[in-house]
This record gives C-alpha cells, structure tokens and sequence, in this order.
C-alpha cells in the first residue's frame, strides 16, 4: 500500500472556539513529523536511529492543553520577530513604535501574543505535492505594536532525503520589521529521557554576537576563538558549558546568536550539525539566515521541577537544543546588523532545512 503522505486529523478547540488541526507528514522511509494549527508547532517528529529503531526527537506536549498553558515555544513558528528587541521599541522611518513587553522590560518572540499562539489556517493540501503543509497566517495592522499587516505564509515539507523543509514568506502594506523563525527542542537521543549534554555540536560561525545580562547584543561581533563559542570542530554542548566564562555567565549556557561564515549572501548553506554518539542520530541544519541561536534549553529546569510533557515524561533543565535560523537579534536597534525592515512591494523569504540522518 503506497505511504499516505499527508493526513489531517481533529486536535481540539482553543478556549475562543477555534479548532485546532493536526497534520502528519510521512516519508517513504517512514519518518514522521506531526504539525497542529496552533502555532504551527511540529508537536512529534519520529526518525530512525542507526539501528532503525524510530524515537521521537523533540520535546512538546500530548495534547492541545499543554500548548496553551505556558508553553516555552516547544516547536512553534515565532513571529514576527524571533529573539529579542530592547526595550521593545525601534524607530522605523521617523516614527517611533512601542512593542507589547514580554521578557522584563524587553520584546521577546513577537511579544505577548505572538505567532507561536495563533490558529493558523491551513491552505487545503494538494496531495500531488506529496508532504507538503502550507499555514497562513495574516497579522493585523498595530498587532503586538508593530506597524502593517503582515501576510504569513509557513510551509512544511517533508522529503523523500529526510529533509524537513521550512519555508517562511511575507509581505506588508506598511515598513515593518520581520524575522521568523522555528522553535524546535530536538533531543536525538529520543524521547526526551535525558539532558543533551552529550549531543556534539558544529556550528559553522566564527563570530558571535555577546549579550548583556538581560541578553540583548551589546553590538559587538566577538571571535569565537579560544573561547566556549567556538564549535567550529564538533563538540559536545556540555564540554565547556560551566565555564566561568562571563557569557556563559549571562545566558545561563549557551542562549547565543552565531554570525554565519557561509551565509553572507542570503543562499542555502549549512549553519549547524549535531550528532547523538550513542544513537548515531544527526540532524544538519541550512539556512539562507545570516545567523542562529543556539539555546541549550537552559531556561526549561527553572519551570517548578521542571516541565510535564509528552507520555508524562519531565523535561528538566538541558532536556532539548534549539538551533533558532535567523537574522541578529534586536536588529531593528543595531544598523551595523543586516536588516528586518520588510517593506510594501518586497516578499521576505527565509528557508531552512532540518537533514535528519543515522549512521
Ligand atoms: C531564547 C531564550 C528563551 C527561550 C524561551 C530562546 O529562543 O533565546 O532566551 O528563554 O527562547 O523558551
């Protein structure tokens, strides 16, 4: 029997009402990524381990419940800006805007309610395109303060090589700034038994850009050489992560943005790669992005004892990795960092592709 690519099931109803789908994508290898409608979030994504056992490798939830309680991004798009803006406020054009304030006295992942805790709608699939999910989503004039209505349009697909492909487009009626991204905890050990510590990292950066205490980017773009930053050779994340390194320090790990060397001009290279020792499982991350944050889940442990999720499974601190594609953070403040400013007549497109493998 041919693989049904693409399957569409119920996932319930937010508490205003609007149901909320999930989609399965299936490869011919039978991976599988499970995408829901709130948040565009990829909820499971089960891939084979080098002895073609299938575990699921990301970190969520089971049920649209654990979603809309209080979610740290597990899985979902964020918009419209990822990461951080200072003080939640730029100057665009001459006229200064105020952003909804979400992370102390700063703008962080789209604010209060940002694209992570929407109902996106999904465009009927066209099963001749195989796994393929397209979401859209329009983001009103003034929304979370930000100037313009923005049109979102997210696609997922997933390929017969084992590549999960995000594709981010947009467009605006008025000067805006724009930089989504993709929240996914990977754990390729599987399940989400354990910390990453031991995962080996590559991150193909060899610069930085160094926070402050409140982690907004002093604007500096820093050497990773001779310093904890540097995974230009893989590492393992937990080698170095208590180093009294001051930036370590400040991120409580590693919470940082990676200029990349090989993405200056906007194509598809590879940012990052990370390999799992005992299962042989990798995921290589691309981009067209000049830059990713790589978040070490530092954050997760301090969520009581840590977080309830999936088949009752506690998530602790350092349970799951995010590698965040992106452009630097709180950009619209820094005019030495490449731009966010999407205006009317421009498209904004982003891609980044996750190459899931064993070996
Ligand atoms: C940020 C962290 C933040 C986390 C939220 C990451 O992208 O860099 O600082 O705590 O998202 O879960």
């Amino acid at each position: 029997m041919p693989v049904e690519r693409l399957a569409r099931e119920s996932f319930g109803v937010t508490p205003d009402g609007q149901s909320v789908d999930a989609f399965t994508l299936r490869n011919v290898h039978g991976l599988e990524a499970r995408v829901i409608t709130y948040g565009g979030i990829v909820m499971s994504l089960r891939a084979p381990d080098r002895a073609g056992r299938f575990d699921d490798v990301v970190l969520g939830f089971d049920t649209l419940d654990g979603y809309l309680r209080d979610s740290p991004y597990f899985g979902a798009i964020v918009g419209r800006y990822g990461n951080r803006i200072a003080g939640g406020r730029f100057t665009l054009d001459g006229t200064a805007h105020q952003l909804a304030t979400n992370d102390g006295k700063h703008h962080l992942h789209g604010g209060v309610r940002g694209f992570d805790r929407v109902v996106w709608r999904a465009e009927p699939p066209d099963r001749r395109h195989g796994a393929v999910l397209t979401l859209v989503h329009t983001s009103p004039d003034g929304d979370e303060g930000y100037p313009g209505t923005l049109a979102a349009r997210v696609t997922y697909a997933l390929s017969d090589a084992n590549e999960l492909t995000v594709d981010y487009r947009a467009t605006t009626d008025r000067a805006t700034h724009v930089n989504l991204t993709q929240h996914t905890y990977f754990n390729l050990a599987g399940d989400g038994v354990r910390d990453v510590l031991d995962h080996e990292l590559t991150i193909y950066a060899s610069r930085y850009t160094p926070v402050d205490v409140t982690l907004i980017p002093t604007g500096e773009l820093a050497p990773v050489e001779e310093t904890p930053f540097d995974f230009r050779d893989a590492t393992a994340i937990g080698a170095r992560i208590d180093h009294p390194h001051e930036q370590l320090r400040n991120g409580r790990g590693y919470d940082h943005n990676f200029v990349l060397d090989r993405n200056a001009d906007g194509s598809l290279a590879l940012a990052a790669r990370v390999t799992e020792p005992r299962t042989g499982r990798s995921v290589g991350v691309s981009t067209t992005e000049p830059g990713v944050q790589f978040y070490s889940g530092n954050f997760l442990g301090q969520v009581g004892a840590g977080i309830r999720g999936k088949a009752g499974r506690t998530y602790g601190a350092r349970y799951g990795f995010c590698l965040e594609t992106q452009h630097f953070p709180d950009s619209p403040n820094k005019p030495h960092f490449p731009s966010t400013v999407l205006r009317p007549g421009e498209e904004y497109h982003s891609r980044t592709v996750f190459a899931l493998g064993a070996s």
